[in-house]
């Protein structure tokens, strides 16, 4: 066998098995996370590491795998990676992007509908028995048509979360570094500042990685920037949005309410978080259809493959490593 590679969690598909054949795969067994002190033991003597967005692989885990050549992220974020350190020693650093943005721009609309036609809450109502006949006024919402969508962070996902939503009939603002002619000229859309867009959308969804200066890109001053009637959308990453501001405006109803798939502090969901009414709480699952896991694990098997063989891989976060 030509090398060792460590996988923090067995995947969905047969993209393990393809990289078995040529070499030594050792996986983390059980259905929860891998320790740190016990990856810091597994990841001595690895030439290739695969790891899941919650293992955290710093320096410390870097200074254990003496070996190790090629980390292979199971998701198209990497702040999980600290890349620089990486970059450093020569380690490439690769991801699944694209795979999963059509999973993740649907569950992004899943939170976005269940919110502003209060679902959830009228899923509970009926199994608590409360439905007692059609009124008036049970369970008002938010009809979409003719609202205004903004959009923080208009890349992959952002775009197909636009395309996705192309039959509600909204207007588009979008907010990014970059211009993105394609939603322009396909779906109207403007790129304004990001406190244009908090001042004017009705719906605000949130697609930016974690990166410096994406941490509590969202915080009191942004909340208070948007509408009373304004619903905000999470499926990026939990530290974009300052968690115990949210919680106040939630509270205060300083908006009208907020989708979110991820956390400050994941797993942690904190309890003032929960008790809310209006906020739709899921689990970390934006990629989590069959279909994209599967890619996933196909796209993170090809990128170690081409990695470990001295080949460009498909999906290199950090070039400055690779010399052909
Ligand atoms: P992408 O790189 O294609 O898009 C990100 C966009 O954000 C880019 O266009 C970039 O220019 C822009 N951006 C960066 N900083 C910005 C800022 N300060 N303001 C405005 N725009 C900014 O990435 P993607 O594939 O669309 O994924 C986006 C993120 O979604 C990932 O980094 C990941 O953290 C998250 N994600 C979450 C899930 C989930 O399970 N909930 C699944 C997939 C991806």
């Amino acid at each position: 066998m030509a090398g060792k590679i460590f996988v923090t969690r067995n995947l969905p598909g047969r993209a393990l098995d393809r990289l078995s054949e040529r070499y030594e795969v050792e996986i983390y067994p059980g259905d929860s996370p891998i320790p740190g002190e016990e990856l810091l033991k597994k990841v001595k003597g690895k030439d290739g590491l695969i790891p899941l967005l919650t293992d955290k692989v710093d320096k410390a885990v870097m200074d254990r795998g003496d070996n190790l050549k090629v980390i292979s992220n199971y998701a198209v974020g990497y702040d999980n990676i600290d890349v620089e350190e990486a970059t450093k020693r020569g380690i490439v650093v690769t991801n699944t992007p694209g795979v999963l943005t059509d999973a993740t721009a649907e569950l992004g609309w899943a939170l976005l509908l269940t919110c502003a036609r209060r679902t959830a809450e009228g899923d509970k109502f009926c199994r608590q028995g409360k439905y007692k006949g059609w009124s008036p006024t049970l369970l008002l919402g938010m009809e979409l048509q003719g609202k205004t969508l903004g959009i923080i962070g208009a890349g992959r996902i952002g775009t197909e979360f636009v395309k996705k939503g192309s039959g509600f009939g909204l207007k588009t603002l979008y907010s990014d570094e970059f211009r993105n002619e394609y939603l322009e000229q396909e779906f109207g859309a403007k790129r304004v500042k990001l406190e244009t867009l908090l001042r004017e959308a009705d719906i605000v969804s949130v697609h930016v990685p974690l990166i410096p200066s994406t941490l509590h890109l969202i915080g009191e001053r942004e909340l208070k920037i948007m509408k009373r009637t304004a619903i905000l959308i999470n499926t990026s990453r939990g530290p974009v949005i300052d968690e115990k501001e949210l919680r106040k405006a939630l509270k205060e109803r300083e908006i009208r309410g907020a989708g979110l798939d991820v956390y400050e502090n994941e797993p942690e969901i904190p309890k003032e978080l929960a008790e809310l009414e209006n906020v739709v709480l899921l689990p970390h699952i934006g990629s989590a259809t069959e279909e994209a896991r599967v890619k996933m694990a196909d796209l993170a098997v090809e990128n170690m493959l081409a990695a470990l063989e001295g080949k460009r891989p498909p999906n290199l976060v950090n070039p400055e490593v690779f010399r052909e």
